[in-house]
């Protein structure tokens, strides 16, 4: 596809409308639209940049209860971070969520800076959760571009270029900060708008404008994509990510009540999180091969096959490895199939 730089043109009152719409159907009983501190909004920004709205409503407070605030979270272990995280994946973002704590603990005083170009300084916080914390928090001017905004402003405006390229995100970005209000009491409206409106009419799959039960469209007589009949070719899907297909073996070891653990690497999969061994010398008693079983990542497809084996006595174990009882897993981070298959994992052995 050519490069070419595409002309926005204007949408009469779009950003008016937007605010209104928000006013009326947007989303307002969010838990963290109240008492909005920057403490508040970071958290639900990294919690929802990849899980959806109803696993984080579910989490949400929880880890409020735990981490009320930055200074407890800075002074939170990683491990207190990531056991708390257990289940909502793509850990990289509660690593980054304790660093960038410590951060704002040590070098900004436990205050968050107000400023976005700041703010994208601190690890696990782009350009867009920089800009929503901005605007929610301070009520600074910045604009945002996540996922569904480009969705939205893409299909509205017939940007079907590929947002991959540089050059093409960065024409969508200076188009948004176009649009952005000028009256500083509508931004927040505006930018819940834009992420309200994407979340729940201009979805992906199933847009108001193709499935009514998703509403009506107040951008349908001038949205391009809609009347060019291109809503599912915009935004352009970029070549699909090649899956890798992984295979991994599981050592259960097992003595009395207890389950031998072992911490993962820093880097790769399931980072910092404990999983059972997945090298292990072959015991002297009797393994059992167990069902195996998938689990999908976005890239990546695992086969998981774990074997088992009843320990007469505890042999050697490496530094990154401890017994635990099961009593004991619920402060300890673990990847989601970890935890699923450890509440069916029975210890008593078959033939007892
Ligand atoms: S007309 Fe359809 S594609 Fe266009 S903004 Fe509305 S819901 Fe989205």
């Amino acid at each position: 596809m050519s490069e070419k730089v595409m002309k926005f043109t204007e949408v009469k009152n779009f950003t008016q409308d937007l605010i209104d719409w928000q006013k009326k159907l947007g989303r307002h009983d969010l838990p963290w639209q109240k008492n909005r501190t920057a403490y508040r909004v970071w958290l639900s920004e990294i919690m929802l940049q990849q899980t959806q709205v109803s696993t984080v409503l579910n989490r949400y407070d929880e880890f409020l209860k735990i981490f009320p605030s930055i200074q407890c979270l800075a002074s939170a272990t990683v491990d207190e971070v990531l056991a708390q995280w257990s289940g909502m994946g793509y850990y990289t973002r509660a690593r980054n969520l304790h660093r960038c704590a410590q951060i704002v603990m040590t070098k900004y005083d436990g205050v968050f800076p107000s400023d976005p170009k700041t703010l994208k300084s601190l690890p696990g916080i782009g350009r867009s959760t920089a800009a929503a914390i901005a605007v929610f928090s301070y009520g600074k001017r910045a604009a945002i571009l996540d996922g569904n905004v480009k969705r939205v402003l893409a299909r509205i405006w017939g940007f079907d270029q590929d947002l991959s390229k540089a050059l093409h995100a960065n024409q969508l970005w200076t188009h948004a900060e176009s649009l952005l209000p000028h009256k500083k009491s509508d931004l927040i409206a505006y930018t819940q708008g834009l992420m309200d409106f994407g979340a729940t009419h201009c979805t992906q799959y199933q847009p108001a404008c193709i499935d009514p039960q998703n509403g009506s469209c107040p951008f349908k007589k001038s949205c391009l994509a809609h009347l060019t009949e291109r809503v599912n070719q915009i935004p352009l899907k970029v070549k699909k990510v090649k899956v890798e297909k992984i295979d991994m073996t599981w050592w259960v070891m097992i003595h009395e009540d207890q389950v031998l653990l072992e911490k993962r690497p820093q880097k790769g999969i399931w980072a910092g999180l404990w999983c059972f061994p997945e090298s292990q010398e072959r015991p002297k008693e009797p393994c059992q091969t167990m069902t195996a079983f998938k689990h999908v990542l976005t890239h990546r497809q695992m086969t998981i096959k774990p074997i088992k084996a009843h320990l007469k006595k505890r042999g050697f174990i490496k530094e990154n490895q401890q017994w635990f009882s099961l009593d004991d897993l619920d402060g300890l981070g673990l990847p989601k199939p970890m935890s699923l298959f450890l509440r069916n994992l029975n210890l008593i052995r078959d033939d007892e």
